[in-house]
């Protein structure tokens, strides 16, 4: 089975930051949990650099929108790399490969007869980059989302019938209950289509930063289309000499819950409109708030990607950001709040645990898991984990499945109190109860790492490897004999130090 997930791409008037991080740490889990099932998995993100957020910003710093592009995009690059992203693909809507596809599409929607020509005039956002409608507007005619006054704007352009398609995307809805995930966001959208459809603007024709409307070179399509048809492009040109379409399409989108209009209504039916199937489905995240802080020990008091991935490193990031924060909510981060989950939960629960296990697998039995019997009450608490993890994270229930995983973790640092190992080998009465003790706490160790590695893949690779563990799919995940030599590591999740 082939799976491909996205994450939005995003644009380049500004320096990444903790907000996209969080898109594209999301989207990474699901494709690393995907790809552990076995599935063939293809991963995008990427940067979307045309239209008047990027024109705007390119003149307020008195460069070309292209020269912002070029300095930004590597910076979005970066930050896929930095937080250990997976993606098979970075799109640039600058691409050549991008800019012709949509072309091609955008020509078949023309020729479908879903596009006309005609006048517009509205309230219009620059920086959504969007008209609003009476209902969305704030008070004073104001843009709800940048808190700026609007202006009336008329605009001479090409219309896409999106009124045509309400009842489609209503039947669409009908049939496919988890095409929007959660389900408060699916109501939130369904409640815009029933409300009534409004056409909208498919060209801008005052804006030279843009791809040209095929049979009218004159104007540029919509940013708004132009970006979103990146999901589709990618498969055409994203690996060298193949189209991967017919393999990968449709796709299952990761996105911010401001951009929800967007993708669960224009763009579905725009795919209708082109006679594409509609995605797969997509699941809208909240917003991680930082509000006023106190100081933490080590990163002052703004939670920056960048800073905590250097001094911590990117597992403990990606960690934080679903345990903190229940994945598709809105919730606080702080810099307070992540020293504490990092030395409560990474280290002293799971790095402790894994120290532990491993030190004493030496000293006790000269550094290999002796081989031993399953111990049934342990075995319990494991039962059935792997298929409802996999149930979560096939619903991108992150924070949930992330707690399953934790509650593991939990049980096995019980087991070690309970079982008490060091009490065992002191004057070895019972060896074989100190060999099923260290075998059923490796055997532990290693099913919950492989299940965090989504979240957590340098340290589960690190880990996996001391554990003699060759295996990275859930499929063979099995259980292990025992006699696999183990090699002791340094602190998983060393202690946080004040910076001297
Ligand atoms: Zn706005």
């Amino acid at each position: 089975m082939a799976f491909y997930v996205t994450t939005p791409i995003y644009y380049v008037n500004g320096e990444p930051h903790l907000g996209h991080a969080y898109s594209t740490m999301a989207a990474d889990v699901v494709a690393r949990h995907m790809r552990q099932r076995g599935e063939e998995v293809f991963f995008l993100t990427g940067t979307d650099e045309f239209g008047e957020p990027v024109a705007q910003q390119a003149e307020r710093e008195g460069v070309t929108p292209r020269e912002l592009g070029d300095r930004l995009a590597p910076r979005f690059k970066e930050m896929a790399a930095r937080i250990d992203a997976s993606n098979d693909f970075f799109i640039r809507t600058t691409d050549e490969g991008h800019m012709k596809r949509v072309q091609e599409v955008v020509q078949r929607v023309h020729d479908n007869g879903h596009v006309y020509e005609g006048t517009y005039e509205g309230w219009y956002c620059p920086r959504c980059a969007d008209f609003k409608t009476e209902s969305e507007l704030g008070p004073g005619n104001t843009c709800p989302i940048h808190k700026i006054e609007l202006t009336r704007e008329q605009q001479q352009n090409w219309f896409f019938r999106l009124s045509a398609f309400q009842e489609p995307l209503e039947r669409l809805y009908e049939e496919r209950p988890d095409f929007v995930t959660p389900d408060f966001r699916r109501n939130e959208a369904l409640a815009f289509i029933r409300q009534g459809l409004q056409d909208v603007s498919l060209s801008r024709p005052n804006l030279k930063w843009g791809v040209p409307v095929p049979w009218d070179p004159e104007q540029v399509i919509y940013v708004w289309f132009d970006a979103l048809l990146n999901y589709y492009t990618a498969l055409s040109y994203g690996r060298e000499g193949e189209d991967l379409t017919a393999t990968f399409w449709p796709a299952f989108h990761i996105l911010a819950k401001d951009i929800l209009k967007f993708h669960a209504v224009y763009w579905p039916a725009f795919l209708m409109a082109a006679g594409i199937e509609p995605p797969r489905g997509m699941f809208i995240h909240g917003y991680l708030l930082m509000g006023e802080h106190k100081m933490s020990k080590s990163l002052g008091n703004v939670l920056d990607p960048f800073q905590v991935i250097d001094r911590f490193g990117a597992d403990a990031l990606r960690y934080y950001c679903f345990r903190e924060v229940s994945f598709g909510q809105d919730g606080s981060v702080s810099p307070a709040g992540f020293e504490t989950r990092y030395e409560t939960e990474l280290a002293n629960e799971y790095g402790n645990l894994a120290s532990r296990t491993l030190a004493m697998i030496e000293r006790y039995r000269d550094g290999t898991v002796p081989p031993a019997a399953v111990d049934a009450e342990l075995a319990e608490d494991f039962e059935g984990a792997v298929p409802r993890f996999s149930e979560l994270l096939d619903r991108v229930e992150l924070s949930q499945a992330l707690e399953d995983a934790w509650k593991l973790v939990r049980r096995l640092n019980r087991y070690v109190e309970e079982s008490r190992p060091w009490d065992l080998a002191k004057d070895e009465a019972d060896p074989e109860r100190l060999d099923e003790v260290l075998y059923n706490l490796a055997e532990g160790l290693r099913v919950t790492t492989l299940l965090l590695a989504p979240y957590l893949p340098q340290t589960s690779e690190r880990l996996l490897a001391a554990l003699g563990e060759q295996g990275r799919g859930l499929a063979d995940l099995g259980s292990r004999p025992g006699g696999q030599r183990i090699e002791r590591l340094p602190p998983l999740f060393p202690k946080i130090e004040a910076p001297a």
